[in-house]
């Protein structure tokens, strides 16, 4: 019986090469259209990728555009989900996003790691156990997603149209396998803004933002036309002027605040603004304190450790103030809990809560037979030891009971996922091809 890490050798120039061909798609979101619920590019890539396992002999299904499947064996008892869809590329490339360059062994381009190549490593991870004549007692289905950057409506779509493998896995976040994602809460609270100073700061509301604004305007016509000097004094205006004040901080992902510093709560912090919302919110939300303590949350588990809680954004516009909290909470609270907490410390300091959604934590037992057989299959190939991690972000299986993600990030290496020059290296496609396929084995060719 050939091996499997011989077959994928001889097919690395295959791999590479569809590869380019999806990364040379723009499958990101555009405007739906009748047949193209995401946009034309996102159906294209599909088209392509299902094409492609038409050619290599499997049994391939396209589900309205939204998501699309490729099946060997019958009734299938995995799921290897990925997707097909990229978020924009942003600035920063060195060439062009959708023409796969090879460099030193890295693939470059758009979606590379995220989430074409490990799409392409499944592929070729299910074609490798057929091509060795290894015989499934059970089958394995692909699916391919095509809006898991935009809030997997792609997924949720599929659901309603067809059951899922009983056991799912998506290489789409990291090694070894994670199994729990911590909840996750978004809250939007507004005030009345009566001062005359504006303030901008932070435009997502999951990510710690790295500037706070603060715009003054001085007008002669308006205000009595007098302004205070730096000794006190008040003296009459003769020309308008505007004033601008920032606060710098250091921006890092809502769910790993520590790694930043938040400009907002620094400017809270200062009291440059003097009025009562400003003096909650600086009370609520303390320069360097990401868990929530002051609002009365603080949580944490064993499993996933401190929760993380992120005044993320805030706006004046025409007299009112909009705030945005980003709050991940630990494996053993609920949405209801955390909110009531939440909604009580912002509306006890007198602000208006405008929304307050979110999702559960997600967990899957991580001594299942599966979660085993996919670290077992990973610890074959790497030689590392394989367990189970918790992470404070949400992945394309956070709906799916019994889901984990497995892959494609190895620990500790950088892929510029999202940012520019993203890629996978060759070598770690071949890897992440031969783990999907001694996880298939250990899980259906018993
Ligand atoms: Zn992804």
């Amino acid at each position: 019986m050939t091996d499997i890490r011989s077959y994928l050798e001889e097919h690395r120039e295959d791999m590479i090469s569809l590869l380019r061909e999806l990364v040379a798609v723009r499958s990101v979101q555009g405007e739906a259209e009748e047949g193209f619920p995401f946009g034309r590019e996102p159906a294209r890539a599909l088209g392509i990728m299902l094409d492609r396992c038409r050619e290599l002999g499997f049994a391939v299904e396209n589900v309205d555009n939204y998501a699309g499947s490729a099946d060997l064996g019958d009734s299938p008892l995995l799921g290897i989900l990925t997707h097909l869809d990229v978020v924009p590329e942003g600035t920063g490339w060195n060439a062009s996003p959708y023409t796969l360059r090879e460099e030193d062994g890295k693939l470059i381009g758009r979606g590379a790691i995220d989430d074409k190549g490990p799409a392409v490593a499944a592929l070729y991870a299910l074609l490798a156990i057929r091509e060795t004549g290894r015989t499934l007692k059970h089958g394995v289905r692909l699916i391919f997603g095509t809006n898991e950057e935009n809030g997997s409506a792609d997924l949720a779509y599929y659901r309603t149209k067809r059951e899922l493998p009983p056991y799912v896995f998506t290489p789409d976040g990291s090694y070894p396998v994670i199994n729990g994602e911590k909840g996750m809460l978004r809250v939007y609270f507004s005030t009345y803004w009566g001062v005359s100073v504006e303030i901008c700061a932070g435009s997502v509301i999951n990510a710690v933002p790295s500037l706070c604004k603060l715009v003054s305007e001085f007008d002669p016509e308006k205000r009595g036309g007098v302004m205070m000097d730096d000794k006190g004094r008040w003296s009459k205006l003769t020309t308008a002027f505007t004033e601008v004040t920032e606060f710098n901080g250091v921006s890092a992902h809502a769910s790993t605040p520590e790694k930043g510093e938040n400009a907002i709560t620094k400017m809270l912090e200062s009291g440059v603004i003097a009025c009562e919302p400003v003096k909650e919110l600086a009370r609520l939300f303390p320069h360097g304190e990401t868990d929530g303590s002051s609002c009365g949350l603080g949580f944490s588990d064993e499993i996933s450790g401190k929760m993380t809680c992120v005044l993320s954004m805030l706006n004046t516009e025409n007299n009112v103030l909009h705030g945005a909290i980003d709050i991940r909470f630990p494996l053993d609270r609920t949405k209801a809990e955390i909110s009531g907490i939440i909604c009580g410390a912002l509306e006890g300091a007198g602000f208006t809560v405008d929304s307050c959604e979110g999702v559960e934590p997600h967990i899957t037992d991580g001594n299942s037979d599966f979660v085993k057989a996919l670290l077992s299959a990973y610890t074959r190939v790497t030689g590392e030891k394989g367990e189970c991690i918790s992470i404070g972000g949400g992945t394309y299986v956070h709906e799916i009971e019994g889901g984990v993600a497995f892959g494609a990030e190895f620990p500790g290496r950088e892929y510029n996922m999202h940012g520019p020059e993203e890629f996978i290296t060759a070598d770690e496609l071949i890897d992440d091809a031969e783990i999907m396929a001694e996880a298939i084995s250990g899980i259906c060719l018993a």
